[in-house]
């Protein structure tokens, strides 16, 4: 823990990812102020739940990012704004360059500008496109298939010209299917339009969905669905943190993958819902969704190593009631 708190931006801090890495900053010891535009994130989770400074504000809003350097004293950034939707990216590909590559490069800009040079980065492992082997490590091939996963490997790579240049050190996280929610039931996923499996798993569980549709059958797995490696955001967000330490402790530069290294199915994941919420799930058989790989697993023993990151909630059991119990508070 730092002796003097040391005050850390955190970007799209209202977001899921970004709003459980505000409180586990607050738990060890951080300030926090966030600057998140609301396109997505959740006001009230900032300002009610978090209790912490909100920004309304863009990252590509250079006028904006000088006043608060100038006006706070910021140790670091945490960057998780972001446009998150593969398929969107695809339809729309310069909303998601503007705002993942522009935007971030504006921020970055202005950090240097303000010589704050530390920054955590919120990246993802799609940025290995169809995976060559199982479980992925860091230097696993690089091949992102989709604008969305474009836009993080291009942040990746003028995070490295901006080491060379300036001195800059950043950690980069590669996350693998971020899910569950807070334990204690503060925060959870709240996306709008939802897409992610396990909550629209439990919202078939609560009836607000009539069915979930498994997206293609006929994969090369144990039951013919896709395999993914789970993980909870709370362990994510713990990461951040030692992430963040590393920096502030004089860490060069790096990269990280985040997952369990183990997989579950898309029908397993529908099994272990159907027990632990008690209620029928109905689902469907539908084709496969565009650029989904069969199985995606990744290889964390770099973050325990070098960041000594233990994951608390490997269990995918545990994952999901963590999930179930936000969904039943955030829909009572
Ligand atoms: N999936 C599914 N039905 C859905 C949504 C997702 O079968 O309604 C599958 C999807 O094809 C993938 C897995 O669930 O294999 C996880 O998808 P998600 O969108 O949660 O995360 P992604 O792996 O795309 O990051």
């Amino acid at each position: 823990m730092p002796e003097d708190k040391l005050t850390i931006l955190v970007t799209g801090g209202a977001g899921y990812i970004g709003s459980h890495a505000v409180l586990a900053l607050q738990q060890a010891g951080y300030e926090v102020i966030v600057l998140d535009n609301l396109s997505y994130g959740h006001r009230e989770i900032v300002e009610q739940v978090l209790k912490v400074k909100l920004i309304v504000g863009d990252t590509s809003d250079r006028a904006l990012l000088n006043e608060i350097f100038t006006t706070h004293k910021i140790a670091a950034v945490m960057h998780f704004a972001a446009f998150i939707a593969v398929g969107e990216s695809v339809s729309e590909p310069g909303k998601y360059y503007h705002n993942n590559v522009a935007g971030t490069l504006t921020l970055l800009e202005a950090m240097v500008a303000a010589s704050i040079k530390k920054f955590v980065f919120s990246s993802t492992c799609a940025l290995y496109g169809v995976p060559k082997f199982v479980p992925i490590t860091e230097d696993h091939p690089q091949d992102p298939i989709s604008p969305y996963a474009t836009t993080k490997w291009m942040v990746e790579r003028i995070l490295s010209d901006f080491d060379t240049a300036y001195d800059f050190k950043s950690v980069c996280f590669r996350y693998f299917n971020a899910a569950g929610a807070n334990p204690d039931g503060l925060l959870g996923e709240d996306h709008a339009p939802e897409t992610h499996l396990i909550p629209l798993v439990l919202l078939t569980a609560m009836q607000k969905r009539d069915v979930i549709s498994i997206l293609g059958t006929d994969y090369p797995t144990r039951d013919g669905t896709c395999i993914r490696d789970y993980i909870h955001v709370a362990d994510l967000a713990q990461a951040h943190v030692l992430g963040l330490d590393y920096l502030l402790k004089g860490g060069n530069s790096d990269v990280f993958n985040l997952g369990n290294g183990s997989g579950f199915s898309v029908r397993e994941v529908i099994e272990a819902a159907k027990k632990i919420t008690g209620r029928e799930i109905k689902t469907e058989e539908r084709d496969r969704r565009a650029g989904d790989p069969p199985a995606l697993v990744g290889s964390s023993d770099k973050a325990r190593k070098i960041l000594g990151w233990n994951p608390q909630y490997p269990d995918i059991n545990e994952i999901i009631a963590h999930a179930w119990q936000w969904h039943q508070k955030r829909h009572a």
